[in-house]
């Protein structure tokens, strides 16, 4: 018997679908974001989707699975960018998000941390602990949509990390707990550096259950649309504001001009040939902003209370990937790449960029710390205008002094997001022995016209790897 035929018996009562319209639906992400990936990913289907709705469903068709040896891509949201999503080699889309939930503080007395199951939307995380003054210390600007699994899995950093750092800095995940890909699937907690090993896997040597994240205070939190009259102004306040501790931020987002356009619902706002910077900033520290921003020549053009702007969303709706959504409702020709700007003499190489490459495009920048320094992530927007001229364009800002990750590749090495090294990989053999997890995706298992043709000369991130 085919060995799908052999795992839909096996499967019972656990809810899973041949159809094709949902396996198309469940084996996308959003890849089509990248030219690059757009027409290599389409049709790249499951022949599968399975749904379960506890931990002891997805055990059971965890065990299914590894007996067929039926080959496995774990789903949340789908809000993915790069095709992580994608099964690459067929096989079962084992959707998580009904085992959704927050299941308690961690810590006695005041809380260090909340646990939730990994099909938990992010926000929803937050609903659960604000009552109580807390909230998590970041979030991806897909809160609203993504689980909390799939942004340990497949995300990196986002609202809060102009103050927290990244998720991979040490401290940003307290633990999580991963199944084995098993006959008799096995539950492991992983603390420490361990966590590191399975964090932004795209699910490739485990399959996370439980995360336990710290959290922070939940200040009341103010929306700022802030116009400089030139780039220049706005990427110095950016970094000032950043850089000055004690105001609590988290998100700062500068957009040069013509880029506040592409925000109908932003752009009436800012006076044209401006830029822009969207801020996130604690009620008490709203003094702190207003000095900084007219010390560096800006104006505040409308502030509210999070999540209750008249441009209809959450402000950080606008920010981080939101942003190249936005920008490519406008031009679908849009893209950027994952250039991240080196701690030192962070506002000089900033403006050297933007001057530099002024005939790409305009600067879109998050400001982020990372490994204990203040950086920013983003790079010119320009038209994408062929594989040549992006691995061009590639080099030229490596030249320039920035590390790249590459932003059009499911293949983990090919990114350079994260290292995948003897830990990682041992760790895969651990808890996939069968190698069933996100084909592909990590080894050297990537089908040749995946890897070859996505492939970019990018560095790809360093960090303290000791950490
Ligand atoms: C508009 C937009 C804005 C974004 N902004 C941000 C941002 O601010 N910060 C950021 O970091 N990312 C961002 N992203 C990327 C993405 O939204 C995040 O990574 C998100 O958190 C993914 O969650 P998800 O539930 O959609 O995961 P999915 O897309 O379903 O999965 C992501 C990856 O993780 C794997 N996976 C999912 N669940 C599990 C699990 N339980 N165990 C093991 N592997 C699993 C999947 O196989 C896949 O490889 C953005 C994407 C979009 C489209």
């Amino acid at each position: 018997m085919h060995a799908i035929d052999a795992l839909c018996d096996r499967l019972g009562g656990i809810e899973h679908s041949r159809d094709p319209r949902r396996l198309r639906a469940g084996s996308r992400d959003r890849f089509a974001q990248s030219p690059v990936l757009r027409d290599l990913l389409h049709g790249r289907t499951a022949d599968v989707i399975i749904a379960p709705r506890t931990k002891d469903e997805l055990r059971a068709a965890v065990a299914a699975c590894a007996r067929h040896r039926v080959p496995i891509t774990v789903r949340g949201a789908g809000s993915g960018q790069f095709g992580q999503g994608v099964p690459l080699s067929g096989g079962a889309v084992v959707d998580v998000t009904g085992v959704a939930g927050v299941v308690g503080w961690t810590g006695a007395g005041v809380p260090t941390g909340v646990r939730a199951l990994a099909g938990t939307v992010v926000a929803d995380i937050d609903a659960a602990t604000r009552p109580d003054g807390w909230e998590l210390r970041m979030h991806p600007s897909t809160a609203r949509q993504a689980t909390v699994g799939g942004y340990i899995a497949g995300g990196h950093a986002g609202i809060g990390s102009c103050q927290w750092g990244i998720l991979r800095d040490t401290g940003n995940i307290t633990a999580l707990e991963v199944m084995t890909v098993e006959e008799e699937p096995r539950l492991v907690e992983l603390t420490g550096r361990d966590v590191n090993t399975v964090h932004h896997a795209y699910g490739a040597n485990g399959i996370i259950t439980e995360v336990e994240l710290p959290v922070a205070p939940a200040w009341e939190w103010t929306e700022l649309v802030v116009s400089f009259p030139d780039f220049a102004r706005a990427a110095r306040f950016s970094v000032d504001v950043c850089t000055s501790d004690g105001v609590l931020k988290k998100v700062v987002s500068p957009h040069a001009h013509p880029l506040p356009r592409y925000f109908p619902d932003l752009a009436p706002f800012v006076p044209d040939g401006h830029a822009m910077v969207l801020l996130l900033a604690a009620a008490q520290s709203l003094p702190n902003v207003e000095d900084l921003v007219h010390e560096n020549g800006g104006e505040i053009r409308y502030r509210c209370r999070e999540g209750e702007g008249v441009y209809g969303a959450p402000l950080y709706e606008f920010t981080w990937g939101h942003s190249m959504m936005h920008y490519q409702r406008v031009d679908r020709s849009l893209i950027g790449l994952l250039a991240l700007y080196p701690h030192d003499g962070l506002h000089e190489s900033i403006m050297r960029v933007h001057h530099d490459f002024a005939d790409l495009g305009p600067l879109h920048l998050e400001m982020k710390r990372i490994d204990g320094g203040l950086s920013a992530q983003g790079s010119p927007v320009f038209s994408y205008q062929g594989r040549a001229h992006l691995a061009e364009t590639t080099a030229r800002l490596q030249d320039a002094g920035l590390a790249i990750a590459n932003t059009h590749t499911p293949v983990l090495s090919a990114s350079g997001m994260k290292p995948w090294g003897g830990k990682e990989a041992a760790f895969k053999r651990e808890f996939d022995p069968y190698g069933l997890l996100a084909q592909g995706k990590a080894d050297a298992s990537a089908p040749a016209d995946v890897s070859e043709s996505t492939a970019l000369p990018n560095s790809g991130w360093s960090y303290r790897l000791s950490r």
